[in-house]
């Protein structure tokens, strides 16, 4: 696989990055995570001003410009002939000797891509998410996309030793969001999911599914819910950049509605996939 390292595409073995970079010692690193489809790259706008909002909240120098950050997610799609797969770009601080004051030096650029075949035609996507709560315990800026990636992990986990696929994260009562992904609700015509703010992050695939779902005659509330809500709804959903838009089934071994993925789910699925491909870049 060749890999983009600072200005260098070389292959994954010669990539180099210091022990001392930031990214590495203190996750003072944010990314971004990109789909393909087609050899395509799927709402890349979104992404880079996303991060660029990362990078001014964290007084993170920028390392390229967004036409440089679309030059090169192009040309690693090219060089490892992806066709449906991801690019995972990251931008750290970079090397400093370690002090937690911000040094001025420049930051360090890593990108790379992942084949993924099973994008569109996921297994999961067709049988459904089973999802568990655990309390959130992220720190407060989760409107930021940064590399501490702990706790998701950790969500990750708890799921896994539950027998379940992921985890819902639950803060004064009511959900926040997944591990790596928005949740959202659907009752009668209604589809819910919680508003914008520090407590989750403003998902790129979220704001795309939300205008689609409006254009769908659905009613979107962006307000709070609880586990009992959710566990009582016709429908549950998530959405990523790298899942879509992927039913969930059954929340702390309830099941949702019918137990299998809902038709306004599967809708709003295949118009995101079908909208996203026709306006892939
Ligand atoms: N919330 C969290 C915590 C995430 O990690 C992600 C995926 N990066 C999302 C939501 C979904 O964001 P997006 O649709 O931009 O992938």
């Amino acid at each position: 696989r060749i890999v983009y390292v600072n200005g260098a595409y070389v292959p994954e073995e010669e990539a180099k990055v210091s022990v001392f970079d930031r990214g590495f010692l203190m996750a003072d690193a944010v990314y971004e995570v990109t789909s393909v489809l087609d050899g395509k790259l799927i709402d890349f706008e979104g992404h880079t001003a996303r991060l660029r909002r990362s990078l001014s909240e964290l007084e993170m120098p920028s390392p390229a410009t967004d036409e440089e950050l679309l030059a090169i997610h192009r040309e690693l799609v090219a060089r490892n002939g992806i066709h449906d797969g991801l690019v995972y770009l990251q931008v750290s601080r970079g090397a400093a000797d370690r002090d937690f004051a911000y040094p001025d030096v420049p930051p360090t650029l890593v990108l790379f891509t992942q084949e993924k075949p099973q994008l569109v035609d996921s297994p999961l996507a067709a049988r459904g998410m089973s999802v568990i709560s655990i309390p959130d315990q992220r720190w407060k800026r989760r409107d930021i996309k940064t590399t501490q990636l702990l706790y998701p992990s950790m969500g990750k986990m708890m799921a896994k030793a539950a027998g379940a696929d992921d985890a819902w994260m639950v803060e004064e009562g009511v959900v926040t969001e997944g591990t790596s992904n928005n949740a959202y609700i659907v009752t009668g015509n209604t589809l819910v999911t919680r508003q914008l703010g520090p407590e989750i992050l403003s998902g790129i695939t979220r704001t795309a599914v939300l205008r689609l779902a409006q254009e769908a005659q659905l009613r979107v509330e962006e307000r709070p819910f609880t586990i009992e809500e959710a566990q009582s709804a016709d429908e549950a959903f998530i959405t990523s950049a790298t899942t879509f838009v992927t039913p969930v089934v059954k929340i702390d071994g309830q099941g949702i509605g019918a137990g299998r993925p809902g038709p306004i789910t599967q809708r709003l699925r295949e118009l995101y996939i079908e909208e996203g491909r026709k306006a892939a870049i």
